[in-house]
């Protein structure tokens, strides 16, 4: 950091370290009916089917794809290159791996054969990897409390609570298996609350993207039923949604210039963005 007396260090207090290459939901090809934006959207229901990888809105997943694991030896390469902090412990650090639980017990162990010492491994994942992988992420607990290692589901990407707008997310998911995910961290909790975190109070930062274009009074009444009837507020939600944004090259860019291209109109841009939540003109109006 360059300061007033010229270049200082700068104080690390958290890492990243690369497993994953892409996400493998990037890797599924789905073709799913994409509903036509709420605002254009009156009397019969119209959508679009498109081919597409991975979440609707994103970009890694089609910038990236999934390009598979990289092998032990290079992640421990790249942990044993993290600063130290209490204790010659490793800072925190973010395993980038949307389905880290079934090797992350060998990881560990491994980890543990080199003599480094970890204080926090934060876990980004889908709620579909928590739920299948729930038996391994129990024992890795036990393992983890024996090595005062903290474990932190830092994010999940639930992004909603109204299966018709997770659909249109093609997220892969319902909302069954986002309350699924949800009751198995709040239970776990319950068993490991020294070593396990996954709430916005220890935190972590859960997807949920609102507004979205497909938002509707019924979509927005069975979003705030779910919150409330399972208090998702009090540790779930993060202090602000993130609204949908359609990026050019997301496969909701495709999807909404489609439907420009069929209706005749056009959404304005912002940069690389759409912006969906505008007005959008008639073509022949550009001038
Ligand atoms: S949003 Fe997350 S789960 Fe969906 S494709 Fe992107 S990285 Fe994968």
């Amino acid at each position: 950091r360059l300061a007033k007396e010229g270049l200082t260090p700068l104080k690390i207090t958290t890492g990243q370290v690369l497993q994953h290459i892409g996400c493998p939901h990037a890797a599924r090809t789905t073709e799913p009916c994409i509903d036509y934006p709420a605002s254009i959207s009156t009397g019969h229901k119209k959508s679009i089917k498109l081919p597409l990888r991975g979440c609707s809105f994103c970009d890694v997943a089609v910038d990236k794809g999934f390009h598979g694991t990289l092998d032990t030896e290079t992640v421990i390469r790249q942990i044993q290159c993290l600063p130290e902090i209490r204790y010659a412990r490793k800072i925190p650090f973010e395993l980038i791996n949307e389905y880290p639980l079934p090797i992350l017990l060998d990881l560990l162990e491994a980890i543990h054969l080199r003599d480094i010492e970890l204080s926090q491994i934060n876990l980004t994942l889908r709620a579909d990897g928590l739920i299948s992988g729930v038996e391994h992420l129990k024992s890795l607990l036990m393992v983890a409390a024996r090595r005062d290692i903290f474990v932190l589901i830092s994010s999940i990407g639930f992004e909603s609570f109204d299966d018709r707008i997770l659909r249109n997310l093609n997220k892969g998911l319902s909302v069954a298996d986002n309350l699924q995910a949800i009751r198995l961290m709040r239970d776990l909790k319950a068993e490991f609350g020294d070593t396990f975190g996954y709430s916005n109070r220890e935190g972590a930062n859960h997807g949920f993207i609102h507004p979205t274009a497909w938002d509707t009074e019924e979509t927005a009444a069975k979003n705030q039923k779910t919150i409330s009837l399972y208090g998702l507020q009090n540790d779930i939600l993060p202090p602000h949604s993130t609204p949908l944004v359609i990026h050019h090259a997301s496969a909701l860019g495709d999807w909404i210039r489609e439907i420009e291209h069929r209706e005749g109109l056009q959404w304005p841009r912002y940069g690389s963005v759409i912006g969906w939540w505008d007005t959008p003109h008639a073509k022949h109006d550009q001038g």
